[in-house]
């Protein structure tokens, strides 16, 4: 097979200061949907997330765990992997910022802006909080606390700092969100940034003065040891880094710029206006797409170790099997504003989409071929106008899914993706294959029934591999059909398998009885 088109998604890199809990994954399954999608498109995927462990509140957080800092951060990489592995995010760019090829990749952005003249020192004084990595003026300050951690009260810290000339790139910035209305996907978080462009952008810091009393942890300003980079510098980066900058340049040509970077709605100035000026400075080109997403609560209330309102992805995974968790998520979640994460609604998701609309369609199938027809899937006679109707939904599901998922409405892909399933389970109710079977002048009809009921479930699964890996696999395997491969989205294309037979091998997803 041919090497595909570069496709290079990014999701924000996590501070590994505690383990991962439910709300980090709506980004990483929302990403791991639009890979896997690429991929059977056929394209040459890269996708790229990590941790962020160069921060002062990694060094808190291994002091207060009693551990070396590196220890701890190896200690919680694991902790990460574990739950993304669990979800099965398909991730093959991890990077970690303690990694030494980061360094490379930071001291040269760095550099690069030095040499454009975008890197002065200077005195800063503000609010800071160390969750934000953010100053804020008194104005900014909530209650005294951190506008966007209201528990955390911000410290008045005045330090020498390098800053980089972000007021420079003002104009430059604002016509890049003019000419490319897309770069700020979706469109509902475009106008805080312009705001923030209109109110006037100011030049940030991005060093930190090693302390005399604490350990020097984190990247080296260049040729100043007295301080080291901190957070934009050092972590946007990794998005280079992940690809090859700056010492492998054909691989990071091949997969820069970036075609969407997820992230959520407290990170959006710095990914739409700091990144963008910060790649600018260096020469290079912009990212196509920043992707933003509103935070999730649990049971409607905020996340939060504190209060114990936290759920761990292993143990929901464990509890519910992934495919589940991920529907439930990209099915309720949406990207253009908050959304709650409930048990309640997940085991209604569950029962009513999962177990009655797609799993008893795939039952009914494999069953009645089973019953029927001794398991073999026989060919069709002449279509009818339910199953030319049927087929049209099928066409209509795959592109207006390829397209939503493109456009990253990725639940209103699925609500495409189940228009087909009910019309299939409404198409056996419209036929009743149960009575064509008792009577031997109806054979051409029962074979044609089964088998549009058998191509739609197929379609179906190819629509729903992005989201449920191995549900789609499961299903095509009780179909008799081969695992999708990557390349196989044109597989959803009506008529393009032949069917053996049949394998049933009970429902897939089991009724959850609740209280
Ligand atoms: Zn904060």
């Amino acid at each position: 097979m041919s090497i595909g088109a570069p496709f290079y998604i990014t999701t924000a890199i996590d501070y590994p200061n505690g383990e991962p809990h439910i709300g980090h994954s709506f980004e990483k399954i929302s990403a791991d949907v639009v890979a896997r999608y690429h991929r059977l498109l056929g394209d040459d995927v890269v996708f790229c997330m990590g941790l962020d462990e160069n921060s002062q509140h990694i060094v808190t957080a291994a002091r207060n765990a009693g551990m070396d800092v590196r220890a701890f951060s190896d200690l919680m990489e694991e902790t990460f992997l574990r739950a993304w592995n669990a979800l099965e995010i398909s991730v093959n760019a991890w990077t970690r910022t303690t990694e030494p090829r980061h360094a490379r990749a930071s001291t040269e952005l760095f550099e690069r802006a030095m040499a454009n003249g975008d890197i002065y020192k200077a005195t800063y004084a503000g609010w800071y909080c160390p969750n934000c990595n953010n100053y804020y003026t008194d104005a900014e300050l909530v209650n005294g606390h951190c506008p966007l951690h209201p528990t955390v009260t911000p410290e008045w810290l005045e330090e020498e700092n390098y800053f980089f000339a972000l007021s420079k790139y003002t104009d430059v910035l604002k016509k890049h969100l003019e000419d490319h209305p897309e770069f700020v996907t979706p469109s509902v978080w475009r106008p805080e940034m312009m705001a923030l462009i209109e109110s006037g952008l100011r030049d940030f810091s991005v060093s930190r003065q090693v302390k005399p009393d604490k350990p020097a942890w984190g990247i080296p300003v260049p040729g100043d040891p007295g301080h080291v980079m901190y957070v934009w510098y050092d972590a946007l980066t990794t998005y280079l880094t992940a690809i090859g900058f700056p010492d492998d340049p054909d691989r990071f040509n091949r997969y820069w710029p970036a075609d969407s970077q997820i992230i959520g709605k407290d990170i959006t100035r710095f990914h739409i206006l700091y990144w963008p000026a910060m790649l600018m400075s260096a020469g290079l080109e912009l990212p196509r797409r920043i992707v933003v997403h509103g935070f999730m609560t649990l049971e409607g209330q905020r996340i939060s170790k504190t209060t114990g309102n936290t759920v761990s992805p292993v143990d929901l995974v464990t509890e519910f099997g992934a495919d589940p968790i991920r529907y439930y998520i990209m099915r309720d979640m949406t990207f253009t504003s908050d959304g709650d994460f409930s048990r309640g609604n997940l085991i209604r998701r569950y029962n009513n989409d999962l177990g009655n609309d797609l799993g008893n369609l795939l039952n009914r199938v494999v069953s009645m071929i089973g019953r029927y027809r001794g398991g073999t899937v026989q060919a069709a006679g002449e279509p009818g106008d339910l199953e030319r109707d049927v087929q049209g939904v099928a066409s209509r599901s795959a592109e207006q899914a390829g397209q939503l998922i493109d456009n990253w409405e990725l639940d209103d892909a699925l609500d495409a993706i189940w228009a087909l399933i009910r019309r299939a389970n409404q198409y056996l109710e419209e036929r009743k294959p149960w009575t064509l079977a008792k009577s031997p002048d109806s054979a051409v009809a029962l074979d044609t029934t089964l088998w549009t009921a058998a191509e739609a479930t197929r379609i179906a699964a190819i629509l729903l591999a992005p989201y449920m890996p191995s549900t789609a696999n499961r299903i095509m395997d009780q179909l008799g059909l081969a695992s999708i491969g990557d390349g196989d989205w044109d597989l959803a294309a009506w008529g393009s398998s032949t069917f053996g037979t049949v394998n049933p091998k009970g429902p897939l997803f089991p009724r959850i009885e609740v209280e």
